[in-house]
This record gives structure tokens, C-alpha cells and sequence, in this order.
């Protein structure tokens, strides 16, 4: 029996990423009434947010409309943003202050960065969470090559790239790429050798989850492509013109983008359910949140810790189709049954005509095969015909002609300039090491007078999520599944 004693039951959906719109697809035919919920018009497909960030997709390319999907699947689309849950009363509160009674609920928000407490990074990285964060990258990047040609003979610009994951190492392997094809088809009056891109990692290699060979084949490829890879490197702190690494001089760094862990936003811990390592909800085997009947979890945020899943785009497609058939079981008076994850593999990319593949218990592929591998996956689970269609496009034209001119997406100016563009004397420095410590590592940033990060307040560079600075996790940057998100044509 339901508390409220209507008929059909109120399935309500919080999240209208894999987890969430793979629970709509799964109810759609069910004798329910479904609500889903996102603080965003549209559904954004993280995969691909780093070609956005790079200038090779436009955003829309990523992002596919939440309302247009849920109408079609007899759902209710509402948005707005979670803020508080009461079991008791079965009811949800959104922040603008709606208020809508459920008989389950399925708790699919996602992850966002974990700074793992570390100073300096939640104000002086960019992340690449959501569409917001890629195009916010996207403006500073494409300006600081500006600045290279405007600023000739005088700057070099340096990129950091934090976290040796499967999205570390396809940003960088792109941002290299971007250094020595566009970079001199776009700005000609700009020696490529000024645009310095590094990778930094604290663990022994790259792409740990993936066996040796991939993981050396990877640092090669980033090499080739003249990315500096820092391997067995620690972090202290972050500074608005730099990166302070142990048993060395601060690395010059004009941007740093932060790709090296996740966790929950901090909203999550006033919901009132339990939660783990990273802040991620707990869950019994059968996806319910554990001490709850009628709460689910699904996705990067849900944990079930005797057997937890990757943060990937497989295990919420499927974490979300498992949550789906339960409530359709309990509604019918049925038990649950325990969720158990397919594996179908692996896969990251590194650039054009490089990425490793890894099967379960199968082969291993590297290079053109296996990049033609991933970029037919990409199309297939990005939802929306249209979008597939623009990203063929978009990418073909990335990947053949991106060193004749006219191959990066641009976008504007941003508002808030580089910590470096302030200051003359940072701007002349050399690539690593030049950085002032005046200053550095305040809130004020590094002699910036006047410039945004001189108020005190240090904004985060990060487009669109909460920081979750501090919150205790060692989860790492996803790495790439084979199978991807879901396939639903628009
Ligand atoms: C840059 C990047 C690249 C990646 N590349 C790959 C890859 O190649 N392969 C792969 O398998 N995985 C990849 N991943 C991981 C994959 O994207 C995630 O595992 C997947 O998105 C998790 O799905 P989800 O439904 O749990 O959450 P998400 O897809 O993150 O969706 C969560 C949704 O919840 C909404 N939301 C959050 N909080 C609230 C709230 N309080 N109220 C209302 N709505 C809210 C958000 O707006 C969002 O739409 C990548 C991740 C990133 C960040």
C-alpha cells in the first residue's frame, strides 16, 4: 500500500543523466506516474565534454532537452534543483520551495570534483563537470591563445592538467594536439613551441585501471604529441599562476584543470540519507537506500559498498534500468532482487587515431582501430539523431581538416581573464617556475590588482557545480567504459 493511496503510484526521478533518463526509458510502459527532475534544461553527455572544452563540439552537440525526452515517455519534466528529502512524509522540497509527495523516489544526481582538501585547487582549477565548466574552459583556452599572438614574443602559455584518468588524458592529449596542428593554422604569428601542455599524476601511471601496456602505450602517445607527463607527483597547492608540487620549484601554470576525483556536492549531505566514501549514497544490494523501503539510488552517487560499481556510464544505464524494474515488482506486491553489474570493458582515447580498448577476460586494441572503436560508441549512446548527426560532423571536420584554419570552435571572450593575463610580470616568465610567490596562494592571487581574484573572493572557475573541497574520498577520475550512454534515438 501507498501512503497517499493514489492510483498509479508518483515515481519521482532526481537527475536526468544516464541513471536517471535510463529509469524513465525502463517505466515508460509501467502503470506509474513519473516526475522527473533536473536543474538543468537539458540531459549533458560528459563524455564528450572534453572535444566541447577543446573547440571541437559545440555545446549543444552534448546536450539533448530533458522536457522533449520525458513527454515523449509519458513523463513530467520539471526543473528545478533538490534541496531537502522527508521520508516520513514521502515528500521532496525543491530549492525555489515546490513541494511534491512521492510513493518512490530514485536519487540520481551525479558526481562533481573532490579537491581532496587540497589549497587552492576549488579556486584556481577549471573543472570539466558540466556543459557550463566546458565551455567556460573553452572561452579561457581559446583567449589564452589570443593572447599568444597578441602578446608576441613576450608569453608562453601553459596549461596543467591534474589527474592521469581516462579524462586527464584525453584532455591533454587533445590540448597537445590543439598546440601543434590549430595553433599554427589558426594564429600563424604563434611559435607552438610557447603553449606548454603537462599532465600531472600522483599515482605511477596513467589510466591505472587499465593493464601495463595500455597505461605505458598511453604515456607514449601523450608524449608524442608533446605533453609533459608527471608521473609518482604530488600536488601540494594550487596558486592563481601556478602549481606547487613536492620536492620542487612551482610549476608555471597560466591554467589548470582539475580531472583528478569526484565526489558528491555538499547539498547531498542535508537530504538526510547515508552516506560513504566520497559522500556517495549508501545502498543495500537491490539499490535501495539502505534504511529506506521506497528511496533509491542509481549512478555515480549511488554506493553499495560490498560490491561497489565504477563511476561510469554503463553502471547507471544499467543501475537505472535494475531501479526501474524493482519499483515496477514492488508496485505489483513483488520482492527485489540484488543489482549485478555487466562488465563489458573498458575504453579510453588519447587523441586522433590513438585510444586503448580492454575487454573483459578478451584482447586488448590500441590505436586507429580502437579510436574507431570509441568514436562509433560516442555516436551510438549520445542521445538524439540530431546531435549525432552535428557530432559526425563536427568531429570529421576536427579530425581531418583541424590544421587548415577555421578548426576550432570559438566562442567569447570570457569574463572573469586568466590570473596570469593581469600581470605583465607573469606573463614574461619562462614555462615553469616563473611564477611570483609574491602573493601566490592567497585569495588575492599573484599580484592581480584589480583583476577578479583580487576581491578576496576567489571564484571558482568551475561553470556550474558546487565544490565539494574537503569531502573525504579516494575515488578516482572516471575512467572510459566501451559501452556508453543511453541509445535513445530522438
Ligand atoms: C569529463 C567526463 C568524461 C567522462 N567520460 C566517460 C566516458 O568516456 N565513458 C564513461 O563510461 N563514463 C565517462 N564519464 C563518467 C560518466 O559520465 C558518469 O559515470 C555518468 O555521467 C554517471 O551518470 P549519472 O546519471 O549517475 O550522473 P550524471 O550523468 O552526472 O547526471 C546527474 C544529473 O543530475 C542533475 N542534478 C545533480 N544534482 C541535482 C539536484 N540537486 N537537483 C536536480 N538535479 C540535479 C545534474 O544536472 C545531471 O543532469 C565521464 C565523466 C566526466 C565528468
Amino acid at each position: 500500500m501507498t501512503k497517499h493511496n493514489h492510483n498509479p503510484p508518483h515515481v519521482i526521478i532526481i537527475g536526468a543523466g544516464f541513471a536517471g533518463l535510463s529509469v524513465v526509458k525502463e517505466l515508460r510502459k509501467a502503470h506509474v506516474r513519473v516526475t522527473l527532475i533536473d536543474e538543468n534544461l537539458y540531459s549533458a553527455f560528459q563524455p564528450l565534454l572534453y572535444q566541447v572544452a577543446t573547440g571541437g563540439l559545440n555545446p549543444g552537440d552534448v546536450s539533448y532537452p530533458v522536457g522533449g525526452f520525458a513527454s515523449r515517455r509519458h513523463t513530467r519534466y520539471i526543473r528545478g534543483e533538490l534541496a531537502t528529502v522527508d521520508m516520513a512524509l514521502q515528500s521532496v522540497k525543491l530549492t525555489d520551495g515546490r513541494k511534491l509527495d512521492f510513493d518512490y523516489l530514485v536519487l540520481a544526481t551525479g558526481m562533481s570534483a573532490n579537491y581532496f582538501g587540497l589549497p587552492g585547487a576549488a579556486e584556481y582549477t577549471f573543472g570539466l563537470y558540466t556543459r557550463a565548466d566546458a565551455i567556460v574552459l573553452r572561452d579561457h583556452l581559446m583567449n589564452g591563445f589570443e593572447q599568444l599572438s597578441a602578446d608576441r614574443g613576450r608569453r608562453e602559455f601553459a596549461v596543467t592538467v591534474v589527474g592521469g584518468g581516462a579524462t586527464g588524458v584525453e584532455l591533454a592529449g587533445t590540448l597537445g594536439e590543439l598546440s601543434s596542428d590549430v595553433l599554427r593554422a589558426t594564429f600563424p604569428d604563434v611559435d607552438p613551441s610557447r603553449m606548454h601542455v603537462r599532465l600531472i599524476e600522483m599515482a605511477p601511471g596513467l589510466l591505472m585501471p587499465f593493464r601495463e601496456k595500455l597505461r605505458g602505450y598511453a604515456k607514449k602517445q601523450l608524449e608524442g604529441r608533446g605533453v609533459d607527463v608527471l608521473l609518482n607527483t604530488r600536488i601540494l597547492s594550487v596558486r592563481a599562476d601556478s602549481v606547487v608540487i613536492e620536492g620542487d620549484k612551482p610549476l608555471h601554470s597560466d591554467m589548470t584543470v582539475w580531472a583528478a576525483g569526484v565526489a558528491a556536492r555538499d547539498g547531498v549531505a542535508g537530504w538526510g540519507v547515508p552516506q560513504g566514501r566520497g559522500g556517495r549514497i549508501l545502498v543495500g544490494p537491490d539499490l535501495r537506500v539502505q534504511g529506506t523501503d521506497r528511496i533509491f539510488a542509481a549512478g555515480d552517487i549511488a554506493l553499495n559498498p560490498d560490491n561497489p560499481s565504477p563511476q561510469l556510464a554503463q553502471p547507471a544505464l544499467q543501475e537505472g534500468a535494475h531501479v526501474a524494474a524493482q519499483i515496477k515488482s514492488l508496485i505489483q506486491g513483488g520482492e527485489t532482487t540484488p543489482f549485478s553489474y555487466h562488465d563489458k570493458g573498458m575504453m579510453a582515447t588519447i587523441g586522433r587515431r590513438s585510444a586503448v580498448v580492454e575487454l573483459p577476460r578478451g584482447p586488448v586494441v590500441t590505436g586507429t582501430l580502437a579510436w574507431l572503436a570509441w568514436l562509433v560508441l560516442h555516436l551510438i549512446y549520445l542521445i538524439g539523431v540530431r546531435n549525432r548527426v552535428s557530432t559526425m560532423l563536427n568531429l570529421a571536420w576536427r579530425y581531418v581538416a583541424w590544421g587548415h584554419g577555421g578548426g576550432v570552435i570559438v566562442g567569447d571572450e570570457p569574463s572573469e581573464r586568466l590570473p596570469s593575463e593581469t600581470s605583465p610580470a607573469l606573463s614574461a616568465g619562462s614555462r615553469e617556475g616563473s611564477g611570483s610567490p609574491a602573493g601566490s596562494g592567497s585569495p588575492g592571487g599573484s599580484g592581480s590588482p584589480g583583476g577578479p581574484d583580487s576581491s578576496g573572493t576567489a571564484p571558482s572557475r568551475s561553470g556550474g557545480t558546487s565544490s565539494s573541497a574537503g569531502t573525504p574520498s579516494s575515488d578516482t577520475s572516471p575512467s572510459t567504459g566501451t559501452d556508453k550512454p543511453t541509445s535513445d534515438t530522438a
